[in-house]
This record gives structure tokens, C-alpha cells and sequence, in this order.
């Protein structure tokens, strides 16, 4: 079924991208996966709605990622950053 109407389905969707989160506060890094997430929904706006599991702030920064290899890399380099 086809709604003419919807520009969501006016063509192919795009790939799913992870969403990788790092707390400004306390440094904790996690991936959100993309099928959790809204299609389309702007990294602004999620990371306005997201909050750290680990100390309750809400100062976050959300990364869309392609693979698993950028979010190993992105968490690999925070890990990096505390210890240094
Ligand atoms: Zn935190």
C-alpha cells in the first residue's frame, strides 16, 4: 500500500545510522540504535529529549554513526581523552 501523500514513502528510505551518545557530564558513552529511533527525527531535537543514565545530566551529544567500527572508534577515543 502506497500513500502518494507521504514523502516517507516516496522513495527508498535512507540507510539506518546508529546514534552514538556521549554525557558531557561524566564521559559515559552509548549507541542508540537506529530502529529505536524516529526516521528522519534531527540529531537537535533527540538530543534535547535524551538524558544520562549514568548521572541524570541532560547535557548530551549525539553522533550519528555509519558502523560499528565509528562507534567503537568514537567511544575508544573518549576512553582515551578521560585517561590522558
Ligand atoms: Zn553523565
Amino acid at each position: 500500500m502506497t500513500d502518494p501523500d507521504s514523502p516517507a514513502l516516496a522513495g527508498l528510505p535512507e540507510p539506518a545510522a546508529d546514534i552514538a551518545v556521549e554525557c558531557l557530564h561524566c564521559g559515559r558513552a552509548s549507541v542508540l540504535r537506529a530502529e529505536a529511533l524516529s526516521p528522519g527525527l534531527p540529531l537537535v531535537h533527540l538530543t534535547k529529549r535524551l538524558r544520562c543514565s549514568e548521572c541524570g545530566s541532560r547535557a548530551v551529544k549525539a553522533v550519528r554513526v555509519e558502523t560499528p567500527r565509528d562507534v567503537a572508534r568514537t567511544i575508544r577515543s573518549r576512553i582515551r581523552a578521560r585517561r590522558a
